[in-house]
């Protein structure tokens, strides 16, 4: 029996409770049907039937707000220390049932299984790390005046809405759901309807690790409904938003009326800039992976190759002979390095961009091709010549899609970086340093990193300028979101108040 052949096995036996009943909502520790019927999650892998999934619409969610504003007193008024061990127990779980959350993700989502298995643990330490920060949470300041004594303290916002995309799904919810529960605050989360398992396993796998009822409540359904239902709800006061940058405005204009807060991790077409001098070796290993992990559905991944013009044709022939080689397969395979696509509708979208790149004149130097009709299984690809006025420089693709671009100075490869709408990421391979130095300062991206691919730490700040985002997550600026900064001011004296209708 082959490895891909025990993942399946496991993988029917992970399924089997969702094949009757399908995926409800879970509302107040409740399951709940959806109130406009359902709809079906499908797998990229072969397009069949996974189940089907509660549609959720406002109803559900004013059921799901209620539930998050009446648990809403006693969690966040828990003693400290217990709502870290919960927290834990919670990373404890999902440590536990890791492979069962891995192998259901590959089969939603079309990841394959060696990263997956990763961000299932990502998860857990998501988990872990906030669970660790909750005890200071809510520490202040003491500035004090001549005639007061000013504290600060911070206190959770209340129920916050938490609405995720479909790539890495689980991974990003435990990063947006951890800190918010860690802050007091408690959540409805609208998971993407293309990945609707892990969302269900977290929620199942927290309250059985002691989350109160109500704290984490689980509404599925789409955007344009549960999600926009979400965004309008009073009850509701911030939305953490991962997905498309134009879905971005609209959690924006939809929050208005409501004064919403918004946190905004939204899309990139971010540069990855090789300078002659680098470490080539080391630069190519990290632009392959940057782009091509993940099935490039990734957003931070470098979409754009931004190589210097003396070491452009060895490094693209480099480039190409490794990506024609990088194994597209069953998502369950271990050996698999690049699965399905999420979607038809995704794609369709994908593939659309091999005819734009040839009609803009750039060259597919590997893949550019669909492969099969079972699945949605595309050939990694590289477009070479192109320049950054094209589509396929200017548009965030969301595939394993890679564009090439020359430059020739330093001038021109900071002008090429920075004209984009986006603002996630940039990498910077270079050995000069006093160069990394300048480049860096002047590179519009909320995130940088030098001579090394995306490694994420906790604590730092992760979020994006421009069309990338509105906010930071990582660390205490997690809780900022979460948290309301609150000042109260003791008199320590008598001190003079002046004195109105007096004669
Ligand atoms: P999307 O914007 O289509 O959907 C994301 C979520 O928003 C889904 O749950 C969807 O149902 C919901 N939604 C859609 N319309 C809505 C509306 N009107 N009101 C409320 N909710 C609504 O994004 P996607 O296609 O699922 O995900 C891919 C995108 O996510 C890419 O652009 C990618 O770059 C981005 N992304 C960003 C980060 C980051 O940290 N910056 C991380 C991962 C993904």
């Amino acid at each position: 029996m082959t490895v891909l052949d025990d993942n399946l096995g496991k993988l029917a036996t992970f399924l089997e409770p969702f094949r009757d009943i399908g995926i409800r909502n879970r509302i107040a520790g409740q399951d709940v049907a959806g109130s406009e019927g359902v709809f079906q999650s499908t797998s990229p892998v072969d397009k069949s039937v996974i189940c089907d999934v509660a549609r959720g619409g406002a109803q559900d969610i004013d059921a799901a707000a209620r539930a998050a504003a009446d648990a809403f007193a006693e969690w966040r008024d828990m003693p400290a220390t217990r709502r870290r061990e919960i927290l834990h127990a919670v990373a404890d779980a999902i440590e536990t049932r890791a492979e069962e959350i891995a192998l259901c993700e590959c089969w939603d989502t079309g990841q394959a299984v060696r990263f997956m298995s990763k961000a299932a643990l990502r998860g857990a330490e998501n988990f872990r790390y906030f669970a660790d920060q909750v005890v200071q949470a809510r520490d202040g300041q003491h500035l004090r005046s001549p005639s007061l004594m000013n504290v600060t303290t911070r206190v959770p916002i209340g129920p916050v809405g938490v609405i995720t995309p479909w790539n890495t799904p689980f991974m990003l919810s435990t990063w947006k759901i951890a800190p918010a529960l860690a802050a007091g605050c408690t959540v409805v989360h609208k998971p993407a309807e293309a990945s609707p398992l892990t969302a269900r396993l977290l929620v199942e796998i927290a309250e059985q690790a002691g989350l109160p009822p109500g704290v984490l409540n689980t509404v599925n359904g789409f955007g344009e409904e549960a999600g926009k239902a979400l965004c309008e709800h009073p009850a509701i006061r911030a939305i953490a938003f991962v997905g498309e940058s134009r879905t971005g405005s609209l959690i924006t204009r939809q929050g208005a009326d409501t004064l919403k807060r918004n946190h905004l991790e939204l899309g990139g077409k971010n540069p990855v800039i090789v300078f002659e001098d680098a470490d080539l070796d080391r630069a190519l290993d990290a632009v392959i992976f940057m782009i091509y992990s993940i099935n490039g559905e990734r957003c931070t991944s470098s979409s754009r190759l931004l190589v210097q013009d003396s070491i452009r044709e060895a490094f693209e022939a480099k480039l190409a002979e490794r990506v024609n080689a990088i194994r597209v397969g069953h998502p369950l395979d271990p050996a698999t390095e690049v699965g399905p696509l999420i979607s038809e509708e995704h794609y369709r979208k994908v593939t659309s961009y091999f005819d734009i790149a040839r009609e803009d004149g750039a060259t597919v130097a590997a893949g550019g091709e669909k492969i099969g009709e079972a699945g949605y299984f595309v050939r990694p690809t590289l477009f070479t010549n192109a320049t950054n006025q094209m589509r396929i420089a200017r548009e965030e693709i969301f595939g394993p899609v890679l564009t090439s671009i020359p430059f020739s100075t330093e001038d021109a490869a900071l002008q090429i970086a920075n004209d984009t709408a986006y603002g996630l990421t940039a990498y910077l391979w270079t050995n000069d340093l006093t160069r990394a130095l300048r480049f860096t300062d002047r590179l519009e991206a909320g995130m940088i990193w030098v001579n090394s691919e995306n490694v994420r730490h906790l604590p730092t700040p992760f979020g994006g300028v421009k069309a990338s985002g509105i906010g930071r997550d990582g660390g205490d600026w997690s809780f900022e979101f979460y948290m309301e900064q609150k000042h109260i001011g003791f008199a320590t004296g008598a001190h003079q108040i002046p004195r109105l209708g007096v004669q």
